[in-house]
């Protein structure tokens, strides 16, 4: 099930906005996700601790030489193959290399994110108080608006508890090749205050406990026209920077790379043009109209002006207006459901 609750910053007040016991969803730690595909795949197709710098075509388009550091060594290696998948997410590298002007739009906000292992702490005051709190803890996604503000919260599996902490903000400063910034001890204690001051004090305690906090900067572009050129396609956050609020981008990834094998799968390597053609033919259309949800549903929560010159106000909001919240309502509004 999914719930979006608001609470009044000043007396901590909480109430539900809308409710849908049917949501049906799965959540899971990254580490988990990735340790099921590891296993689940051959050992040798993974090259970890190589670092992509750059690619050629090969003049009659039927090769791709892809150059990588290798972390440790330093040492430069090329590889060759027939297609290169870039699956290098957000601020791909090799989308860059097509599209060299091309700017991501900075959302307005950032999320301050944290996992909680409670292992050994199941009865902890901690706990015992957030269950109380959140009483569907476990089998529902919880969304908490405040006043241009809202978090996430759900329980992961072995004991963990996941939050995010979405907050208005100017852009910062990236530094590096990540949408993941550094954040100093001063940080976290500001973000555990202002937490306080209007999160539900169960949540705020949860995010004072949670060892290594970080910040995700959060970015999405205007859909792009195409997503494949030559033999080099892109896939996940490379082909459709989004923000997270259709709580999907994972699916949307694994979608593209479902029907990006099944196309390969019908038309074979040598018809390569055909593959990818059909690929992008089947996922652009749909991711293009995600991205624009997501983006609509942040401006929503975080009460910035919405394209209608309006803001989305939880305290004055009409049930009806409170059921664009709902995830499943969003999908069905775009004709997926
Ligand atoms: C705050 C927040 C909350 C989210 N919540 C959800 C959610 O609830 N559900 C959901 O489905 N999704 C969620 N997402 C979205 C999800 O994290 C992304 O959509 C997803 O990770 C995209 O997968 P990807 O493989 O395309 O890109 P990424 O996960 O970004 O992977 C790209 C990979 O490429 C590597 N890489 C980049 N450049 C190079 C290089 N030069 N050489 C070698 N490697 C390189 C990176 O290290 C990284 O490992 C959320 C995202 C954010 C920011």
């Amino acid at each position: 099930m999914s719930l979006d609750q608001a609470t009044d910053a000043e007396t901590k007040e909480t109430w539900i906005l809308t409710r849908d016991e049917k949501f049906n969803f799965r959540a899971a730690h990254w580490a988990d996700l990735h340790g099921l595909l590891y296993s689940a795949l051959p050992q040798d197709i993974f090259l970890l601790g190589n670092l992509f710098l750059s690619f050629s075509v090969s003049d009659d388009k039927n090769s791709v030489k892809v150059k990588a550091k290798i972390i440790q060594t330093g040492e430069i290696v090329e590889i060759v193959g027939d297609l290169l998948i870039a699956a290098d997410g957000c601020l791909s590298l090799i989308r860059q290399t097509f599209l060299p002007h091309l700017k991501l739009r900075y959302s307005g906000y950032c999320a301050w994110r944290g996992v909680l292992d409670f292992s050994g702490n199941e009865n902890s005051e901690t706990i015992l108080g957030l269950r109380g709190a959140y009483p569907d803890l476990g089998k529902c996604l919880y969304f908490d608006l405040g006043t241009a503000t809202h978090s996430v919260l759900y329980e992961l599996l072995n004991n963990r508890i996941n939050w995010i902490w979405y907050s208005n903000q100017p852009e910062p400063e990236l530094k590096g090749s990540s949408v993941t910034m550094k954040v100093s001890r001063e940080m976290i204690e500001k973000m555990q205050d202002d937490a306080e001051k209007v999160c539900v004090p169960e949540l705020a305690r949860v995010m004072k406990e949670t060892s290594e906090p970080f910040i995700n900067v959060i970015y999405d572009r205007e859909p792009l026209e195409q997503i494949f050129w030559d033999n080099v396609v892109l896939i996940g956050d490379a082909a459709h920077p989004t923000t997270p609020h259709g709580v999907r981008s994972t699916n949307m990834s694994l979608v593209d790379s479902y029907v990006l094998g099944k196309c390969l799968e019908k038309w074979g390597a040598k018809n390569l043009h055909q593959a990818l053609e059909e690929y992008q033919s089947i996922r652009l259309p749909v991711t293009s109209k995600q991205v624009l949800h997501a983006r609509k549903m942040g401006q929503v929560k975080q009460g910035l002006v919405l394209p209608n010159g309006k803001r989305f106000d939880p305290k004055n909001a009409s049930p009806e207006e409170c059921e664009v919240l709902q995830q499943k309502t969003c999908l069905s509004l775009l004709g997926f459901l």
